[in-house]
């Protein structure tokens, strides 16, 4: 990749963001397609978000990813959302679009697509069953009821949260079921049997951390389970699950196709198919 005069820039703010695979993924992306663009990690404390969003903006900046803690903080600062943006209350994606900064939220459509991709199951008409009820689930919540989901039960471990976001999701959706539930043993007792499809959306899982109160024998056979956290590959919930021999894949695959996603929001052109799946599998192996 040669860099000149004409090369426009794209990025990721995040705090930290030393650790993004986002970075190999697009620049071996533009490499493929030969496009004069470079994708560049930008570390931007909270305290001065607005101000690194003004710089990006003066700078010229074609368009960046948003990742943790400035998803849902970053919504003032941008000139306007896309529906499913304002439908989460998080971006994860900003385009300029002249000089408007625009915010987009791919990790929903993504979720969609791996799940689809890795597990084969399409969500309409499924029972959803989905741990958590951060700016992940609400991505992926409302995701799910634009894919005609027939059911989707929240189980979060705080319960106003969860109740927000059945509100929101209502609101947009009005005939999809929506149903909520404690994070405990008794009330996933009563849930897990009914589930298609179980989702993790919580931090549990990584660093080693487990659900140990989650009984995975309860799921059916014909259940799958995906856990959005893909460092480790393979949960102590992901491993529970492969063991009874239930399909389930990691979060690798949303993490490709939100990339993929933005890519094309950014170039207008599709990635190669499956090539940002394989850097982000190379990046975490070595
Ligand atoms: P977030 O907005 O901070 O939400 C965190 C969620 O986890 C909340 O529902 C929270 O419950 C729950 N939680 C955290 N610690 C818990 C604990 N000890 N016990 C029970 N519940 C707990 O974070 P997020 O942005 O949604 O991200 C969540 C996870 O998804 C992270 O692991 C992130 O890496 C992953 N993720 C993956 C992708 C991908 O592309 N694969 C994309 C986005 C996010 P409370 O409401 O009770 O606090």
């Amino acid at each position: 990749m040669s860099i000149s005069g004409t090369t426009s820039v794209l990025g990721i703010i995040g705090h930290p963001v030393e650790h993004s695979l986002s970075p190999a993924m697009h620049n071996a992306a533009l490499a493929a397609l030969q496009l004069d663009y470079v994708y560049v990690p930008f570390p931007v404390v909270p305290d001065f978000l607005g101000q690194a969003v003004e710089g990006l903006r003066r700078l010229g900046v074609r368009g960046f990813n948003v990742t943790i803690p400035h998803k849902s903080a970053i919504v003032p600062f941008l000139d306007g959302l896309s529906p499913d943006a304002e439908l989460c209350g998080a971006v994860n994606t900003v385009r300029r679009e002249g000089d408007r900064l625009l915010g987009f939220n791919t990790d929903g459509i993504g979720f969609v697509a791996s799940l689809r991709a890795d597990l084969a199951r399409d969500p309409r008409g499924a029972s959803v069953v989905v741990l958590g009820a951060g700016g992940a689930a609400r991505g992926a919540i409302a995701a799910l009821a634009a894919a005609g989901a027939g059911r989707i039960t929240v189980a979060n471990r705080t319960r106003e949260r969860g109740e927000g976001l059945l509100e929101t999701i209502r609101r947009a959706y009005p005939a999809v079921r929506l149903a909520l539930s404690s994070l405990d043993g008794e009330a996933l007792s009563t849930v897990l049997p009914q589930a298609d499809i179980l989702v993790n959306t919580t931090s549990i899982g990584m660093n080693g951390t487990n659900f140990e109160y989650l009984e995975s024998s309860l799921l059916s056979q014909q259940a799958a389970v995906y856990d959005m956290v893909y460092v480790p590959a393979e949960t102590p919930l992901l491993a529970a699950a492969r063991e009874r021999g239930i399909a389930c894949a990691n979060g690798l695959g949303m993490l490709a196709a939100q990339g993929e996603a933005a890519f094309t929001l950014w170039t207008g052109q599709e990635p190669p198919p499956g090539l940002m799946k394989r850097v982000a599998l190379a990046a975490l192996n070595c």
